[in-house]
């Protein structure tokens, strides 16, 4: 089973940044501008508690209406990216709990994202709690230095949430405020029929997507017990699972644009990260495993 189809196209995105409608440093027309002089497909302009405009294509860019909400729990923070939602949100008090906003973000025909749930101090069972949630960011640009302390990776509690039953899949997203060169440095490829929400949200809800700081995933088999891998040339695969401890999980060579691993027993799922020569790093959704 190839987890990508050879026809279709990949389509680059940013799915959370914020703009001078919360507290972003640049207008939501240079955003847009900005994204687009980097290539970008598709944007989401994400400011907290405000519903951006609606989805709509700006010149060859498809801008996806968005927003952020944010929640305090007991010890951790849990912010919640919308995408795609119409207007009838407004309507709403999103604040109720966090389960509302992601059903109601899902209700006026959206997608709901948990961002940097490193950089928030997210609990497993937080984490493990939520439902119909799209993805989660594995990767946030701006949870870093010198904006933040080291948080922007968040493989290893989505890994101890994945480890618990919770499969989260993963998108990348800058996260961007001060426009100081956090925009650009991750990104979501998302294999899509055509660049329209319908088109996009289809493939994130098959999980024909995945996300990167340069590296490109070109194909993912799984077949008979193997899993085949075709990238972009890389130094470094990693192939993590709710194992602890396997002895072909991490291979390495120069410029490898193939990799191959052969299923344990007792795996449940795969995800697969790959590493090029500069420490850039692309993520796969976890695999599930057939027993
Ligand atoms: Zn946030
Ligand atoms: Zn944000």
């Amino acid at each position: 089973m190839d987890l990508f189809d050879p026809k279709l196209p990949f389509f680059k995105g940013n799915l959370h940044c914020h703009t001078t409608e919360s507290d972003g440093k640049l207008s939501p027309d240079e955003v847009v501008a900005l994204y687009r002089d980097l290539g970008y497909d598709f944007l989401a302009l994400t400011d907290h508690r405000r519903l951006s405009a609606p989805t709509h294509l700006e010149g060859c860019m498809l801008l996806l209406s968005g927003m952020e909400m944010d929640f305090t729990l007991p010890g951790e923070a849990l912010h919640l990216i919308g995408v795609g939602m119409d207007e009838r949100l407004n309507a709403y008090d999103l604040s109720v709990s966090p389960q509302r906003c992601i059903n109601l973000y899902r209700r006026c025909g959206g997608r709901a994202i948990v961002a940097h749930p490193a950089w928030s101090l997210n609990t497993v069972a937080t984490l493990t709690a939520l439902r119909d949630v799209t993805a989660a960011e594995i990767y946030n640009s701006v949870s870093t230095y010198p904006w933040n302390g080291d948080r922007a990776d968040s493989s290893n509690v989505l890994d101890v949430a994945a480890a618990h039953g919770m499969l989260y899949r993963f998108v990348a997203s800058d996260d961007s405020h001060r426009y100081q060169g956090e925009a650009g440095r991750a990104f979501t490829m998302v294999q899509a029929e055509e660049l329209s929400q319908e088109s996009l949200f289809d493939a994130l809800d098959q999980g024909r997507f995945y996300c990167s700081q340069g590296p490109r995933f070109e194909q993912i088999s799984v077949e008979d017990g193997r899993i085949e891998v075709t990238c972009s040339p890389v130094d470094t695969v990693i192939f993590y699972s709710n194992l602890i401890w396997t002895a072909n999980r991490c291979q390495t060579g120069r410029d490898l644009v193939c990799a191959s691993y052969a299923v344990n027993r007792g795996e449940r799922y795969l995800r697969i990260q790959l590493i090029d020569a500069r420490g850039r790093s692309a993520w796969s959704n976890p695999i599930v495993l057939k027993p």
